[in-house]
């Protein structure tokens, strides 16, 4: 039997007074797909005070094996040395598919995992890559409230999982392997014109010549981009996780976009764009997650998804289809001209019609 759950107000008052294990079982709610904890978490989440000043938000980014653990451990403990509090999350939609997860996890960041000014959380696992999104999004809610300044979000450059994590922060750095071979033609532009900083890492001893080759094509290809509202252009920086070389100066950078974004307004703009983003994802999942909750929908849907591979039904024509049988379900007309049988009952959230 679970242990009963302490009220919302009393876990609020325990995360806000910096209490880790009221923080993880606050974390614990947002990860739950029990609708009453998903109801508590939604009470606890509208009760949670703003930081001020407000946190830093910094995501980190590259390939399996570029090197972020490390570089993410030792730029953590430079800043916990310095008197800063740093929580580090995680977006891996690879831990959907393994049912574990590889980012964020603390056999990664051992002496950070034990610096008791660090949080480490692994990503979420369940769910869709909107739901480890969202849970995401409200861990690191919890954890500012709960008095963390720096918030580090890792993330690996898999489907959406980058978009998702340079929606939700203020800064996103990007990692980079050293040379000019095979991993350039492996850039994503779409990453590079994400980046607010590019750092080639592994830059240290025989790896200089071969970064400042890396940096070079880089800094070429961020120099046809356009600058950000903001002015902003990115730097490409060399840098070490391993020996810490040039993590100071990735700091030093990091603080100077805040200030000009929190002098220029931009910072406050950005975060409020993110977060109606963030509204309206909610609203598209909430929307998919009603769509697909009942069995006959999702077989309906199926059958149309078959129809249309197949070519019997036009794909315009299947999606209103899927839509109206939702809303107002079938009817007898579109049900007889249709390919796909239409389930019987017409499903409600609500129970009404
Ligand atoms: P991740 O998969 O991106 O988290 O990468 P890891 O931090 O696990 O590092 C992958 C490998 O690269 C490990 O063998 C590390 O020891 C090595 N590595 C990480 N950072 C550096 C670095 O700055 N320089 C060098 N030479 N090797 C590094």
């Amino acid at each position: 039997m679970s242990r009963p759950l302490p009220s919302s107000d009393h876990l609020v008052g325990a995360v806000a007074s910096g209490d880790r294990v009221a923080l993880a079982r606050a974390i614990t709610l947002v990860e739950s797909r029990k609708p009453e904890h998903r109801l508590q978490a939604q009470k606890i989440l509208g009760s949670l005070p703003s930081p001020s000043p407000p946190s830093w938000r910094i995501g980190v980014t590259g390939v399996p094996g570029v090197g972020k653990s490390t570089f993410i451990e030792a730029f953590g403990k430079n800043l916990t040395a310095d008197g800063k509090s740093v929580a580090v999350l995680a977006v891996d939609p690879s831990s959907r598919r393994t049912g574990g997860s590889i980012l964020g996890d603390k056999t990664r960041m051992p002496s950070l995992a034990n610096d008791p000014a660090a949080f480490v959380r692994p990503s979420p696992s369940a769910g869709t890559l909107g739901g480890v999104n969202r849970m995401t999004r409200e861990t690191m809610l919890l954890c500012e409230a709960a008095g963390f300044e720096v918030v580090l979000v890792e993330t690996v450059g898999v489907g959406q999982s980058e978009t998702i994590v340079a929606d939700m922060v203020d800064f996103f750095l990007v990692l980079m392997l050293p040379g000019a071979g095979d991993e350039l033609q492996g850039i994503k532009k779409g990453i590079i014109e994400l980046a607010d900083m590019v750092a080639v890492n592994k830059a240290e001893g025989d790896n200089a010549v071969r970064a400042d080759q890396a940096a070079a094509v880089y800094r070429n290809a961020l120099s046809i981009l356009s600058p950000s509202d903001d002015g902003w252009r990115p730097p490409v920086v060399l840098c070490s996780g391993l020996t810490g070389m040039g993590l100071e100066d990735i700091w030093t950078t990091i603080s100077a976009h805040r200030d000009q974004a929190l002098t220029s307004g931009t910072f406050q703009d950005k975060r409020s764009r993110q977060h109606v983003g963030w509204m309206w994802s909610m609203i598209e999942e909430g929307l998919m997650d009603d769509l697909l909750a009942d069995p006959s929908t999702r077989d309906f849907i199926s059958n149309l998804e078959r129809d249309v591979a197949a070519g019997t039904i036009p794909a315009p024509l299947a999606a209103d289809q899927a839509i109206a049988q939702r809303s107002f379900g079938i009817d007898s007309e579109t049900a007889k001209n249709s390919k796909t049988k239409a389930p019987k009952t017409k499903r409600s959230k609500t129970g009404k019609p």
